[in-house]
């Protein structure tokens, strides 16, 4: 009797059936060895339920968090562009000449020498590509095993300005945006990975998920590691105090629609 040696092959082959893509069986972590493994894994859990946001978020024991919170934003930004590709039907110069939300705020595109008022679509796919050469920097993001903490320090003004594509896409395009979140649960992955680790305020969430209440989950992660195994060996109580909010500035990029342009981000992109 032969044992059959044949290797499975996780990836998509050239001209391959519906049914058949994306669909190979699922690897253990620990067995996964390459130095994308983490993307790897993510993707892994992605496919397997994309609405599981706590799976998803959850990484694997002993696993580097700055890796994890970079391999992560690679991903946000990666479905970002399937978003992008929906927006592009309704969303053009005429119908949004400038990148806004709610109406508070206007958002000035960081990827121009000078911050400028780009038209949202413009803002868009400037902001992705200037997520994506950040993300693949050489400089910043050598290696995809260890990062430094200075660069995984970046990855929070990456986080505030991708997510005006959601918040965007929210306020202006809302059926696009809900047919796109019905399958993808990528906003509400992306606000929990957030606010989890402590990549922008809840106040700048401004994109309601369903059900969900960011201040709740804001609670659940805001005891960090270190306290909760202290606290088992602590005779008093440990007290938790919580964060005061964040007040917005315009230091990032944002104008208030009734205020003036007084400075910009663009030395942080
Ligand atoms: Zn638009
Ligand atoms: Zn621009």
């Amino acid at each position: 009797m032969t044992v059959s040696t044949v290797k499975i092959l996780r990836r998509n082959p050239k001209g391959c059936k519906d049914e058949e893509f994306n669909n190979w069986p699922e690897e253990p972590f620990d067995e996964m060895d390459s130095t994308i493994a983490v993307q790897q894994y993510i993707q892994q859990k992605i496919r397997k339920d994309p609405s599981n946001i706590d799976e998803i978020l959850n990484p694997p024991k002993g696993q580097d968090l700055g890796t994890w919170k970079y391999e992560h934003m690679r991903q946000f930004c990666l479905e970002l562009n399937k978003l992008t590709v929906k927006l592009q039907a309704e969303c053009n110069q005429e119908s949004c000449s400038q990148m806004t939300a709610t109406e508070q705020w206007i958002f000035l595109c960081a990827a121009h020498k000078a911050p400028k008022e780009c038209p949202a679509i413009d803002y868009t796919r400037h902001t992705l590509d200037g997520a994506a050469a950040l993300l693949n920097s050489n400089k910043y993001f050598p290696s995809r095993v260890t990062i430094k903490e200075a660069s995984v320090a970046k990855l929070g003004s990456v986080c505030r300005r991708v997510y005006r594509i959601f918040s965007h896409a929210y306020y202006h395009h809302k059926t696009i945006y809900d047919e796109f979140e019905n399958e993808s649960f990528l906003c509400k992955r992306f606000s929990v990975f957030s606010i989890k680790y402590d990549l922008m305020s809840i106040e700048n969430l401004i994109v309601p998920i369903a059900g969900m209440d960011f201040n709740d989950i804001k609670k659940v992660n805001s005891i960090p590691v270190t306290m909760c195994e202290t606290a088992l060996v602590m005779e008093n109580p440990v007290v938790v105090t919580t964060v005061p909010p964040t007040v917005a500035t315009n230091s990032d990029g944002i104008i208030a629609t009734t205020v003036l342009r007084s400075s910009s981000d663009s030395s942080e992109a």
